[in-house]
């Protein structure tokens, strides 16, 4: 019945909530980096709101970004029920390997053949 998907519907809530508090506090920080710079209640002027997102979305580091990015992912993949499948061999990705890093989306084989692709470059 669940073959699917090698994680229960219990997993994939856990991990799921894990993700969303990772996203809250990611977006939580950007704020509080935001409200110690400068004043945007100053003579800034009406600056609409997804700009100003997009703003603080740049002034992230560039970890922090990909990383943010990377939850984002990983929720929408829960959504499409393609979460915990790793995207490489297809192969699923153990739960305790998600619950250590819930954006993980290759098998630890896969991941560090990619990493060693990446360090080629
Ligand atoms: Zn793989």
């Amino acid at each position: 019945m669940n073959k699917k998907n090698h994680l229960s519907r219990k997993q994939i809530n856990e991990l799921k909530r894990m993700l969303e508090i990772e996203r809250e506090s990611y977006l939580n920080h950007i704020h509080a980096v935001n409200g110690h710079g400068t004043d945007v209640h100053g003579d800034a002027g009406d600056i609409s709101s997804s700009l100003a997102e997009t703003e603080l979305l740049w002034g992230l580091e560039e970890q922090e970004r990909q990383y943010l990015m990377e939850v984002d992912e990983a929720l929408k993949r829960i959504e499409n029920g393609t979460y915990g499948v790793c995207e490489e061999c297809g192969k699923p990705i153990p739960y305790e390997r998600l619950k250590a890093i819930p954006t993980a989306k290759y098998t630890v084989d896969c991941q560090e053949m990619i990493e060693q692709q990446k360090n080629t470059f």
